[in-house]
């Protein structure tokens, strides 16, 4: 009998490596990887570009969220909003600022709740948001919490940019993450927190390899047990 393969979370801050130890967990173990910020970003782009559509338009962004065409592309890593694609464009400190604000609306997040019910249905799947392991797949086999301190936070924000070729301040990139955080932990509706049951990793002291194969071996004990 073959058993489900599981669904596998990672929830934290921003900047504290998620994206790129969540694809990377992905490739090892064969399974699908969900980067639900993107689709967050995704909303906030598309409410960005449409004069009609206010940030503060609660009941008009809900409904955005809910009827958006966002699909994802090559192993989850391209982002396509009604068949363009947007995946450099949704990682704009403007894109961050405005997806941490649509994210804090109820209406958006329900509207979000379904598709990635959906995407994650099958297991064998590695999610990563702020929420993921809390409210939007509480049964997860696997739940992960991955932290690090504000400033190795900034900074590796700081390097991801600049690797894809944009410059941006130390400083500024650190007020901005803060107040992400602020946001993120104190909203009504999903506030950032560590899920029950999650085990909670300090990615600071560690790289993402240490981090990667930590995480792998917890999961294959699981699935073996
Ligand atoms: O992870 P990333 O930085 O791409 O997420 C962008 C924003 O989307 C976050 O600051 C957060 O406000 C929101 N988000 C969320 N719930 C998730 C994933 C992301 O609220 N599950």
């Amino acid at each position: 009998m073959s058993r489900r393969r599981p669904v596998v979370t990672i929830d934290g801050p921003a900047g504290a490596g998620k994206s790129t130890v969540s694809r990377r967990i992905a490739e090892r173990l064969g399974f699908t990887y969900l980067d639900t910020g993107a689709l967050y970003r995704t909303v906030a782009l598309a409410a960005v570009e449409d004069p009609e559509v206010g940030i503060a338009d609660t009941d008009r962004l809900g409904r955005l969220a809910r009827d958006l065409d966002i699909r994802f592309g090559d192993g989850g890593t391209r982002v396509l909003l009604g068949g363009r694609d947007v995946t450099a464009e949704i990682r704009s400190p403007e894109i961050s600022q405005a997806a941490s604000k649509v994210s804090a609306v109820p209406a958006v997040r329900e509207g979000l709740l379904d598709l990635q019910r959906r995407l994650g249905a099958d297991g064998g799947v590695v999610v990563e948001g702020r929420d993921v392991g809390s409210v939007v797949f509480p049964d997860a086999e696997v739940k992960f919490y991955l932290t690090a301190d504000v400033a190795c936070r900034a900074q590796r924000r700081v390097d991801q940019l600049r690797e894809s070729g944009v410059e941006v301040d130390f400083e500024a990139t650190r007020r901005e993450i803060e107040e992400r955080d602020a946001r993120d932990a104190g909203r009504a509706v999903a506030p950032l927190r560590r899920p029950e049951g999650a085990i909670e990793v300090d990615s600071g002291p560690l790289t993402a390899e240490q981090v990667i194969e930590s995480m792998v071996a917890v999961v294959r004990s699981r699935e073996g047990s």
